[in-house]
């Protein structure tokens, strides 16, 4: 038999085998939330470009596929997804990685979005900034640290300021993963993946993470510093 029958047998045999689960429609579980303000709204410090390919392809991209993962496990629908990515070994084994990575994603990005503004940056206002200060010393001692955490991501990743009880924490996560699956709320957080800047900055992440602070949505994040209580378990914490 050579390779080009082989391969038509093969695909007529899989034609003949009863419907799979591959065939099943994908269900619209979470849907890519769209950004809240235009692709160009934060040049020239992240730019158009990589907010399209950032959103429209990335962020898409993590969604369908975790879309994917959760369309074979009904009994997983109704629960949030803040449930699902801190209770991961409860999550089946065969799509446990998938919701971690896609599920992260998701979560991480829609945060992303949300802590960013046009006519951002500055020394944060309010409780936040009186926290930042008493925590760090000064906002400027804050953001050094913040960078040199950024810079020491090897590979692709995540810088965070978290809440973790009463105090603040600055953290570094892998790949997608969220603070919250060390049960700390995450108030603001950079996306060091390669993607997040290499089209304007390629190797100079350390430029880019200088150039961010021009564009933090310190409200938003004095929001979520304040709320009370705070709830991790609520989606909603990631829409404001
Ligand atoms: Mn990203």
């Amino acid at each position: 038999m050579n390779r080009r029958s082989f391969l038509l047998s093969t695909i007529a045999s899989v034609a003949l085998l009863p419907p799979l689960a591959e065939a099943q429609e994908i269900k619209s579980l979470y849907t890519l939330p769209p950004l809240p303000y235009p692709y160009d709204a934060l040049e020239p410090y992240i730019d158009e470009g990589t907010m399209r390919f950032h959103h429209d392809r990335h962020h898409a991209a993590y969604v369908n596929n975790l879309n994917k993962a959760l369309t074979p496990y009904p009994e997983l629908h109704n629960l949030c997804l803040t449930d699902l990515i801190q209770n991961l070994d409860q999550i089946p084994a065969p799509i446990r990685t998938a919701v971690r990575n896609n599920g992260g994603g998701h979560l991480n990005h829609t945060l992303f979005w949300a802590i960013m503004t046009p006519n951002g940056g500055g020394t944060p206002a309010g409780a936040i900034g009186e926290a930042i200060t008493a925590e760090f010393g000064s906002f400027a001692q804050f953001q050094e640290a913040f960078e040199q955490a950024g810079l020491s991501v090897f590979g692709s990743g995540w810088v965070w300021l978290v809440k973790n009880g009463d105090r603040l924490e600055i953290l570094t996560t892998p790949n997608q993963d969220s603070p919250l699956m060390q049960g700390k709320y995450p108030l603001l957080g950079n996306d060091v993946w390669e993607h997040a800047y290499y089209l304007k900055y390629q190797n100079r992440r350390g430029d880019y993470l200088k150039a961010w602070w021009n564009v933090v949505n310190w409200e938003v994040v004095n929001h979520r510093f304040s709320q009370k209580p705070l709830d991790p378990k609520s989606a909603s914490i990631y829409i404001i």
